[in-house]
């Protein structure tokens, strides 16, 4: 078994993922190299919704798949936009999701505006072995953008180690703190035993 594919279309996760996988003589695939395959991503939770991805992909093509789902939790929001954050205000668009945000926490004061960005990575063999880690980043909502670099709420999350929002910082000083690079560290952790297994 030499083969994985990474669940998305995503350019940019795909170079990183491939990265991190490099020392380990497999041969990663993308959904861009397949057919296009339906995937109803209707789960409650980030882990459902990255299990979702990762069956559909792996019973459409009998090889083992990893799949991760992300998003922004605003602890006085009650969670939200959570699984929904990427159409937070409809559509995919980062500058009206920001937008939308600013709005419901227009009366919410600095203390009350904390939020965390969660990765879930699921992935799946099809004799059934399955692998699920996680990371998280933990900062505050900004009342206005900070920064140019980075997408979606980059430049409305302050982190208040750093004293910058995750659009101030460069890919690699994201990469060893967000949500995403957590989650990526704690798969290659567990990825030689599953992918022994
Ligand atoms: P996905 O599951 O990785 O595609 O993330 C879903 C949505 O969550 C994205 O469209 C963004 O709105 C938001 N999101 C996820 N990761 C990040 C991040 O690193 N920075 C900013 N927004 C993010």
């Amino acid at each position: 078994m030499t083969t994985l594919v990474i669940a998305t279309k995503n350019a940019g996760k795909a170079r990183e993922y491939r990265k991190m996988l490099a020392p380990h003589n497999i041969t990663v695939k993308t959904l861009a190299d397949f057919a296009p395959i339906a995937i109803n991503e209707n789960g409650t939770s980030f882990e459902e919704n990255a299990t979702i991805k990762a069956q559909t992909v792996m019973k459409n093509l009998n090889l083992p798949v990893m799949a991760d789902d992300s998003g922004l939790a605003v602890d006085a929001l009650d969670g939200a936009p959570g699984i929904h954050s990427a159409r937070y205000a409809g559509d995919h668009d980062d500058a009206a999701n920001n937008a939308k945000l600013l709005r419901a926490l227009a009366s919410i004061p600095d203390d009350r505006r904390t939020a965390h960005f969660h990765t879930t990575i699921v992935a799946l063999k099809p004799d059934g072995a399955k692998l699920v880690a996680n990371g998280r980043v933990d900062g505050r909502i900004l009342h206005e953008r900070r920064g140019d670099n980075g997408f979606g709420y980059d430049p409305l999350f302050f982190i208040d180690s750093l004293g910058k929002s995750m659009a101030e910082l460069t890919a690699d000083q994201k990469n060893a703190i967000s949500h995403r690079g957590a989650a990526l560290r704690d798969f290659m952790s567990q990825f030689p035993e599953w992918w022994r297994a």
